[in-house]
């Protein structure tokens, strides 16, 4: 049997971290068995999906590397298949139409509330054989079993079962003809031969209404595997509150993608002790068995560490073509500036985020507009002009434009103006970057370009003479 799972995301909002991890899991799982991943976008409610939202889940998607075999398939682009699929119902008495006005069902429910019952549709029209007009509203409903069990082996959770008659006839088809979710889900699941769902627990009640769907629509039933949700910090539904939930959001603030997907991935699952997986490793050794049954909590602190590793360890092109984004994003031209492989080799280890390596960086590829006063004050003292004036004169005659001769000759001139060497890269930093935190000054020289370094350091000369 070849495994193909899916990602089936509302596009109601941004990818949250919670519909990432879920993806994630379900990507996995199809490498892990060569399979296939399909994603599809469950758009039915016309009202509450919107295209900026299919935008964000296919960036965000794109972004953390989760590529997918099938689609995206629209279900509002299925909706012909769908009105086969519930006339055959209708015809093989399978489903029937009802008619039960809102008043009818609201009178019902309240009446089941007073008695302690829980809310369910009666069934008023399962057998009813009353003529309608033809421009009578109604919804189509789902004849459920009235006897017996629906059971199923759930890959985390173990075994669930529900008794049919808990369950009512749920709705098929509303009556503006649009069809609802229990029913798209199970038809498209069946139609691209799903044969694993993974997803959410918040979607284990609705399991035994689409088992019985299954069953009425001859398909076989896939194998479900329910994720326990993701809690903040505080123990509670992780929501805006606890900081970022957006996926896009987390690439805003400086997040490699391969640092979020590697977070991701220990949020519920675990493999031993193993805290850093490379994507190969993850494929290897993810299987849903291993899911925590628990729900699990985010811990931005961890994720910021795995940020810092990849920051460090991931092929500089890589790194670096995440830093582009985020330079132009603040507006800067890479055209005026060096390469951005060389922005992080020098700044992985002092920098946290790529954001912050990017507004770091920015002072090489635009003009710096202020000197950092804390910096100023701390490091341009008396005498500090004369040392950029020696440095001026020993970096135009530099014989090469690197950074390890560059910082030799000048730790010749600190030798031979018998001062310490933060004497001369400090005050030099501050011409250079504007502020006295850069790194190597060496690296710092080549950052800037000759051209641009001379310029800025006479610049200084000049501004801090006066
Ligand atoms: N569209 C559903 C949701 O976003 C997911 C349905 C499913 O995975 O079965 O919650």
């Amino acid at each position: 049997m070849v495994v193909k799972t899916r990602f089936a995301p509302s596009p109601t909002g941004y990818l949250h971290v919670g519909g990432a991890r879920t993806a994630l899991f379900s990507w996995l799982y199809a490498r892990h068995c060569g399979g296939q991943f399909v994603l599809r976008i469950e758009d039915t409610d016309r009202e509450r999906s919107t295209q900026p939202a299919i935008d964000a889940i296919l960036e965000s998607m794109q972004w953390l590397k989760l590529n997918w075999d099938e689609g995206p398939y629209y279900q509002t682009k299925r909706f012909d298949r769908y009105q086969e699929v519930i006339d055959k119902l209708l015809a093989e008495g399978k489903a029937y139409k009802c008619y039960c006005s809102k008043e009818r069902l609201e009178q019902m429910r309240e009446e089941q509330m007073k008695n302690g019952l829980k809310p369910r549709y009666d069934g008023h029209c399962r057998d009813s054989h009353e003529e309608h007009s033809p421009d009578e509203p109604y919804v189509v409903r789902f004849k459920n079993p009235t006897e017996g069990k629906v059971a199923f082996d759930d890959m985390v959770k173990g075994h669930i079962e529900f008794d049919n008659a808990e369950l009512d006839d749920f709705i098929i088809q509303r009556s503006d003809g649009t069809p609802t979710y229990n029913f798209c889900v199970v038809v498209d699941d069946a139609d691209m031969g799903i044969t694993h769902v993974i997803r959410g627990d918040d979607h284990v009640n609705n399991t035994p209404r689409q088992i019985n769907l299954y069953h009425a629509l001859g398909a076989p039933v896939p194998v479900f595997c329910h994720v326990a949700m993701i809690l903040g910090d505080d123990g509670t539904k992780l929501s805006k509150r606890h900081g970022a939930v957006s996926v896009m959001q987390y690439r805003e603030d400086g997040y490699l993608p391969e640092a979020l997907v590697n977070y991701l991935v220990r949020l519920g699952w675990s493999h031993g002790d193993q805290e850093i997986f490379s994507v190969p490793e993850m494929i290897e050794y993810f299987t849903p068995e291993a899911i925590n049954k628990s729900a699990s909590s985010f811990n931005t602190k961890k994720l910021d560490w795995l940020n810092a590793h990849y920051m460090k360890t991931l092929p500089v092109e890589e790194v670096a073509s995440e830093l582009s984004w985020h330079l132009q994003r603040i507006g800067v031209d890479e055209k005026n500036g060096p390469d951005p492989k060389l922005v992080v080799k020098c700044y992985a280890e002092r920098t946290h985020t790529l954001k912050e390596m990017a507004q770091k960086a920015a002072c090489y590829y635009q003009d710096i507009t202020e000197y950092d006063p804390a910096g100023v004050k701390k490091w341009m003292k008396e005498g500090s002009v004369d040392v950029l004036r020696e440095a001026l004169t020993v970096l135009q005659s530099a014989a090469s434009w690197e950074a390890q001769p560059l910082d030799e000759a000048l730790s010749d001139l600190a030798k031979r103006l018998e001062i310490g060497m933060g004497k001369v890269g400090q005050p030099l930093r501050i011409a250079l970057t504007g502020s006295a935190m850069s790194p190597g000054i060496g690296d710092t020289l080549v950052l800037c370009g000759r051209e641009r370094a001379l310029e800025r350091i006479a610049k200084a000369i000049e501004h801090f003479a006066k």
